[in-house]
């Protein structure tokens, strides 16, 4: 039973010290009952008042560990509906499905592909997660080849999926001890699933035929017996009602702390749609709400790009900007006669100037000012990169010492700045360059 936000303050130490980021004890006690709030911010509070909060303290959605080593991934412990409430924590991990009846070179033809794919945005490396094998042949034997094959070319954690037992537990043998997660227990199999989950510590999923409440009784069932680490399928194979039931499933669990559906969602759009764009559809509905793992059917560069790129996009803080460290970045193998560059250290912005600069080959000096994550315009409204700032980064990274000719490049959106910033910088000559990236390389051209 969750205790509200005046039961927890009890037990709270009531000094109002301030040192969990909270003003008062009773701020911080509301937020733990609302789940924003973590009781490990609080480092005063004493053990025997931290046993009695463990139930208010535990994460609503059970954080789940997939894999092994660098390649593990972490689901669930997420605390909010919505992201602007707070963030998304942990992004669903991708995994492509690959099937037993699928001859050997195509299997290891999609494996290469979704092992090797990576992408760099915003100086984040966007990989898929997992690789997830069918045993749609029905035949252990062949299935533990299949399991065999694919570990040999990957460390990619695995989503092992079939409803044989003797299958699973040849897979189990050969999988490599990666912590892969087995699909899937049943109302028919969960007793033999939970000894070979139990027996071998992996994740188990369950899949529900009959809605949410068999889905709970199942939990509780294989709570029962030792078995935490579950993921969860609502059961349903459309747009809607898959949607219907990974909301009601995300509001059981924070909302009313129904502890029985607290686990992350195992979801497969390929089951969902006929067509490729039907499957993308889904993917990026159960990107935004709220699967942790999910398996596609099909691997294309042109589709895994806007995917990995909407995941990135929606699990990243909206309250803390993807910044970059302010300081003096070089590009080309600069000389004293280069020119030098301005802008904030927004991610998008410093890598979007960057790209460009990298690219025309010119050697050039970027000084980057903290403008605490934001973009250029939005900087300069908030009073985060004005003059005053630029002159202070000129002088912190000594971006005079750098250069012979003391000239200064600004972002063509803030050129108003151009004159108080020669007031600030006397000496220096203020030029001002274009609005947008792409053009920087022509215009140090014509420089
Ligand atoms: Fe109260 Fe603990 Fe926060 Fe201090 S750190 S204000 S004692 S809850």
């Amino acid at each position: 039973m969750a205790l509200s936000g005046l039961q927890i303050y009890k037990l709270l130490p009531k000094t109002n010290c301030k040192d969990c980021g909270f003003p008062t004890c009773l701020a911080f006690a509301m937020k733990l009952a609302a789940k924003q709030a973590s009781l490990d911010d609080c480092p005063h509070v004493s053990q025997e008042a931290k046993e009695a909060l463990s139930a208010a303290a535990a994460p609503p959605i059970r954080l789940v560990k997939v894999g092994t080593g660098e390649k593990q991934f972490e689901v669930g412990n997420e605390t909010v509906m919505f992201r602007h409430e707070k963030t998304f924590f942990h992004q669903p991990g991708l995994a492509l499905r690959v099937k037993d009846t699928d001859d050997a070179s195509t299997i290891a033809e999609k494996v290469k592909m979704v092992n090797d794919y990576c992408v760099e945005r915003v100086g984040i490396d966007m990989t898929f997660n997992a690789v997830a094998i069918e045993n749609a042949s029905g035949d252990a034997g062949a299935y533990a080849e299949v399991v065999k094959a694919v570990r040999s070319q990957t460390e990619l954690p695995f989503v092992l999926m079939s409803g044989d037992m003797a299958a699973l537990e040849a897979a189990l043998d050969v999988e490599g001890g990666h912590r892969p997660v087995l699909y899937a227990a049943t109302a028919d199999n969960w007793e033999a699933m939970a000894g070979l989950a139990k027996g071998k510590q992996v994740s188990l999923a369950i899949r529900s035929k009959d809605g949410l409440d068999e889905l709970a009784d199942l939990t509780t069932k294989l709570g029962d017996a030792g078995i935490e680490d579950l993921v969860l399928d609502p059961g349903s194979r459309d747009l809607a009602g898959s949607l219907a039931q990974v909301t009601q499933l995300r509001r059981l669990a924070l909302k009313k702390n129904f502890r029985a559906l607290g686990h992350p969602i195992i979801a497969f759009p390929g089951e969902l749609a006929d067509t490729e764009e039907g499957e993308i559809v889904a993917a990026t509905q159960f990107i935004a709400k709220y699967a942790g793992i999910i398996v596609v059917d099909r691997f294309d560069p042109a589709v895994a790009y806007p995917l990995l790129t909407l995941r990135l996009n929606i699990y990243t803080d909206p309250q803390k900007p993807i910044s970059v460290d302010p300081g003096i970045y070089d590009f080309n193998s600069p000389t004293a006669d280069s020119p030098l560059m301005t802008t904030t250290n927004f991610s998008l912005t410093y890598f979007s100037v960057a790209g460009e600069l990298d690219g025309s080959g010119i050697p050039s000096w970027l000084l980057i000012c903290d403008a605490e994550g934001m973009s250029v315009l939005t900087a300069w409204a908030a009073g985060k990169f004005d003059a005053e700032t630029i002159a202070k980064a000129v002088k912190t990274f000594d971006a005079g010492g750098k250069i012979s000719q003391k000239k200064i490049i600004l972002p063509g959106h803030v050129a108003v700045l151009s004159g108080e910033l020669e007031e600030e910088l006397p000496g220096w000559e203020i030029l001002v360059g274009p609005r947008e990236a792409v053009d920087l390389p022509a215009y140090l051209k014509q420089l």
